[in-house]
């Protein structure tokens, strides 16, 4: 049975985004308290940091920030590490800044170092981790939590309103909506810790690595020489760290939101959308930020409300559906009349299947398609409106809806920034089957409703701009022997 929290973190304000993971008891003799951060990467609105110096401060202990990065962590690339190393180098900086030490260590062959995390543990008097419902995040702090001999809390940093104040059982957007909205202000204020223990300089089990000190450059001699997926690059729309995140912001308020309501469903404006999806993957930036940038904003009520609805309700309901799910990654998830009636049409002519090869890059015979994978293979993103034609397409490009699901799971983790999210799963299954059954039809689709590109299309220059974006230079990317289905099919962690 897990521990009860202690009072430092029971009697805090945002209490309900704790919980104990282990029965341990903390241990007021350690050196430090440690903060094992992997996707919250952020340092200030950060509950897991604050969380951290709470308990560090009723011990008289300061506080230790921890970012480790393996080489190999599932989908690892020059895309997403370079992401990520921008993101800690930022932590690190900001960290200082708050006045708490935080140290880093990049997985490598010429520094190789094993159970790190497990020899920080061995130091502490506690460890506070991300509560995570999703891939490596959540694999690795519900297993460390099992081996390690400390207390290990979880915070909830990912959503605005902490998923244990909404009670169990929500079974519809509607209703998760009803249950959001009205506590939505009692959480929009962020309040930053301050640490009554100076910095931690004390030993440590192994020479750190100085982020904040790399240049850019030094960056990318990490990621070059990385054992990692080399042929999907980094994605210029997306500047990693703070500063990609800050622009993105003020994007957001100048020149998105102020047309938000009507230009959302519009794949070809540029400015249709706040592209901030990676940053909140990685957790660069929290939906409280944002929120707090959309009021700010001059725009009209009715933009700012139907951002609202993206972030909040459609972002944490994913969040919320992934944490009752013990694998969410997994084919069963999808709701149980489409995979019923997907199966029962397995077997029917499938003439629009398509090579893994030409998926990936691609290059399939639908020019629509085309255009949306081009998105996820070159920039790292893509359209909402373009993903629910992807997703639906996949269905009729595969052999069978087993193959389906893993294959829309794996294009859009290994290649989205975004990806390996609740909002990944959640949405790919709502494709698949959210809604209600339509009527049977002679189509591999069975009852579910399928989906044409007319959104797109059929606008002024659509047919224009799809032929373009269908044809832009594209990286070579590898091309698996077999598509990895086991973690999307048995929910089995790579890892
Ligand atoms: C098949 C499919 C796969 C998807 N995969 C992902 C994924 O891997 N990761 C991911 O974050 N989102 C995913 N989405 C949801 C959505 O498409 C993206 O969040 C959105 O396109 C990101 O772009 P943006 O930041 O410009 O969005 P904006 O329109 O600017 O919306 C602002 C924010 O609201 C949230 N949001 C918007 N739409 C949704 C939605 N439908 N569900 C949940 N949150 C939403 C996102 O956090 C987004 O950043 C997927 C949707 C579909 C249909």
């Amino acid at each position: 049975m897990p521990a009860p929290l202690p009072h430092s973190l029971s009697s805090w304000s945002e209490a309900p985004r704790v919980q104990a993971l282990n029965a341990h008891d903390v241990r007021p003799g350690g050196r430090y308290v440690l903060c094992w951060l992997q996707q919250a990467l952020r340092a200030r609105d950060n509950p897991v940091i604050d969380a951290a110096i709470h308990l560090g401060n009723a011990l008289g202990l300061p506080v230790l920030v921890y970012h480790g990065l393996r080489e190999d962590y599932p989908y690892a690339s020059d895309r997403l590490h370079h992401f990520i190393l921008g993101a800690s180098r930022d932590l690190a900086r900001d960290c200082r800044q708050r006045g708490v030490a935080c140290i880093q260590y990049v997985d490598r062959a010429k520094a190789r170092e094993k159970g790190l995390v497990y020899r920080l543990a061995a130091d502490s008097a506690a460890v506070l981790v991300e509560d995570q419902p999703t891939f490596v995040a959540r694999w690795q702090s519900e297993r460390f939590a099992e081996r390690v001999e400390r207390a290990v809390f979880a915070v909830n940093a990912a959503c605005l309103v902490p998923p244990a104040v909404l009670g169990e059982g929500i079974g519809s957007t509607t209703a998760f909506r009803r249950r959001h909205q009205p506590v939505r202000s009692d959480w929009q204020e962020a309040t930053d810790v301050v640490p009554t223990v100076a910095p931690y300089d004390g030993p440590l089990p192994y020479t750190p690595d100085r982020l904040d000190a790399c240049s850019d450059a030094d960056l990318d001699r990490f990621v070059a020489a990385a054992a990692i997926d080399h042929s999907v690059p980094v994605s210029p729309m997306f500047p990693a760290g703070r500063e990609g995140a800050l622009i993105h912001l003020e994007r957001l308020m100048d020149t998105v939101l102020p047309t938000y309501a009507a230009t959302r469903n519009d794949a070809t404006n540029p400015i249709g959308a706040s592209m901030l999806s990676p940053y909140l993957h990685f957790g660069v930036v929290g939906p409280r930020e944002v929120m707090a940038t959309v009021d700010a904003a001059d725009a009209p009520a009715a933009s700012k409300e139907k951002f609202a609805d993206e972030l909040l309700t459609w972002r944490e309901w994913f969040h919320y559906q992934a944490r009752a799910l013990t694998a969410p990654e997994r084919y069963d998830r999808i709701a149980g009349w489409a995979q019923e009636t997907l199966e029962a049409h397995a077997g029917d002519p499938r003439p629009d299947i398509e090579t893994l090869d030409a998926l990936i890059h691609g290059e399939t015979r639908d020019e629509t398609w085309n255009a949306c994978q081009r998105q996820f293979l070159i920039d790292g993103w893509m359209h909402n409106n373009l993903r629910m034609y992807w997703g639906k397409r996949i269905i009729a490009m595969t052999p069978d809806p087993q193959t389906a699901w893993a294959t829309a799971c794996y294009l859009n983790d290994r290649l989205s920034l975004d990806g390996r999210d609740p909002s990944t799963y959640g949405n790919i299954a709502a494709t698949f089957g959210g809604g209600s059954p339509g009527r049977d039809g002679p189509s591999v689709y069975g009852k579910v409703p399928t989906r044409s590109d007319g959104s797109t299309r059929h606008r002024p220059g659509g047919p224009d701009w799809l032929q373009a974006a269908a044809a832009r230079p594209r990286p070579d990317a590898t091309v698996p022997d077999g598509l990895p289905t086991e973690l999307y099919l048995t929910g089995k962690p790579p890892l």
